[in-house]
């Protein structure tokens, strides 16, 4: 039965789905978040197969789907709020049967993966350096309240730190060292505002030209706010990246409201109330594409590892799925050779997952340039939406093609055997 110690940085989807399996297998389990145990930033993200078998093995599906936003759809909708197309949950719609705010989603997992006696998470606490050994990987752990600093040993570091890991920077270099971002061309804003009547039940798509978006998702019929998305799909805003290099706040929301100054529709609404809000998020979209996954006893996982960015709709997937692959490959052995093993697995699955559709050219194709763009673009939306309303009327869907089966070794006997151990 293992024992060892395993020190995992960052509490996110993939950190605590992390901590729960090693703690099933017996691991001695530290996670440091540097963040408070309650997360509000984000928006709504989706599980679906496979990573929602993961979820079930975990035994918490009951408890995501009490969290779920309840967003009905999609609707594309022109200026005057005139609808061009409603997707239903499910299917094709951007919506999904699953949908939940990542806090509520990262909850769940940490309380989860919490109750465990062999899991201890230390909240607003950090890796401030760390060396390996052979046998061993020796840390500094920082705690942001107390300002104090303690050596802790462990036999493994995962680094579970997001886009900007810290881990990754430690134990590999800098990212402009390791050339490992790729930029998408897009800046995004993350942020939610006072509810109104029209924002529920469906989310709302608007686009503007210069390829503009504001898209507003409800979050809870009884919920107060209302989430919103920014979308400009640009290769180059000078002053936006400034701000998310200085990590400016205010003039990251200053550079956005310029930028979306012009727009009509529910924009100024939403401007006005983006300069009030608190968990306002905003950066440029980036991949992280590495030669190498691992660094002896310190291993990468999930954004950290691989971003692949909202655009391919795989992050939170792929997160879930790693999370499973690299507790089930340290179980069976416990050694770097588990690292190996890992990213054999999954590095053909994760390069897949971060090709951009559409031949790279979908966030172009979906967020057009010019006003003629756009028209064409909701003629063909409406077009969709009325063919996939007549299948469903008619109850032909049974007779459209299955989703192709992923292509990478997750087989979910393998998962109800390791749950039943
Ligand atoms: C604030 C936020 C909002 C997001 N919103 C969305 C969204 O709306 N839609 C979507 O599809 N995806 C969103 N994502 C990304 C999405 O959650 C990930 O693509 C996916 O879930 C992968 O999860 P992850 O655990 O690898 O990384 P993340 O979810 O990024 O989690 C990384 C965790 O590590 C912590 N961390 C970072 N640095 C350190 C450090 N030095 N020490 C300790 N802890 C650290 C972070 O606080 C975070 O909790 C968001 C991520 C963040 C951080």
């Amino acid at each position: 039965m293992p024992s060892e110690r395993v020190l995992i940085c960052g509490a996110g989807v993939a950190g605590s789905i992390l901590a729960f399996w090693l703690a099933k297998h017996d691991f001695q389990v530290v996670v440091v978040e540097r963040s408070k145990a309650e997360q509000k930033a984000g928006q709504g993200i989706e599980i679906e197969e496979p990573a929602l078998k993961v979820v079930k093995l975990m035994g918490i599906l009951d408890k995501l789907k009490e969290r779920k936003t309840g967003e009905m759809g999609f609707n594309l909708v022109d200026q005057q709020s005139r609808s061009c197309g409603i997707f239903e949950v499910g299917g094709i719609s951007p919506t999904g049967a699953l949908e939940l705010m990542r806090g509520d989603l990262t909850e769940v997992l940490y309380k989860s993966a919490d109750e465990f006696a062999n899991v201890t998470f230390q909240f607003e606490t950090t890796i401030q350096s760390l060396r390996q050994t052979q046998d061993k990987v020796i840390v500094d752990l920082e705690n942001k309240i107390t300002k104090t600093t303690r050596v802790a040993e462990f036999d493994f570091v995962v680094g579970a730190d997001g886009v900007k890991s810290w881990t990754r920077q430690l134990v590999m270099g800098s990212p402009e060292k390791l050339n490992c971002f790729k930029s998408v061309g897009a800046f995004v804003a993350y942020f939610s505002i006072p509810k109104e009547d029209q924002d529920w039940p469906y989310s709302r798509l608007c686009h503007f030209t210069d390829r503009r978006i504001v898209w507003m998702r409800p979050i809870g019929k009884e919920s107060k706010i209302t989430s919103v998305y920014l979308i400009h799909v640009h290769d180059d805003v000078p002053n936006l990246r400034r701000a998310n290099a200085a990590g400016d706040r205010l003039k990251q929301k200053e550079a956005f409201a310029e930028l979306y100054s012009d727009l009509d529709w529910e924009t100024p609404r939403v401007i006005e109330q983006m300069m009030r809000a608190e968990n306002f998020y905003s950066d440029e979209l980036m991949q992280v594409k590495l030669q190498k996954w691992s660094q002896h006893r310190v291993v990468l996982l999930g954004d950290a590892a691989w971003a692949p960015t909202p655009f391919t709709g795989e992050g939170n997937q792929l997160a879930i799925i790693g999370a499973w692959v690299l507790g089930q490959e340290l179980s069976r052995n416990p050694s770097p050779v588990a690292f190996e093993m890992y990213e054999k697995r999954l590095r053909s699955y994760v390069e897949n997952a971060q090709s951009i559709p559409l031949g790279g050219y979908a966030p172009y194709i979906f967020n057009p340039q010019t006003a003629w763009g756009i028209w064409l673009l909701r003629t063909i939306v409406r077009l969709v939406s009325w063919t996939v309303r007549a299948i469903s009327w008619m109850n032909l869907a049974r007779m459209l093609p299955d989703k192709p089966q992923n292509d990478f070794d997750l087989k979910i006997e393998e998962v109800e055997a390791e749950v039943a151990r």
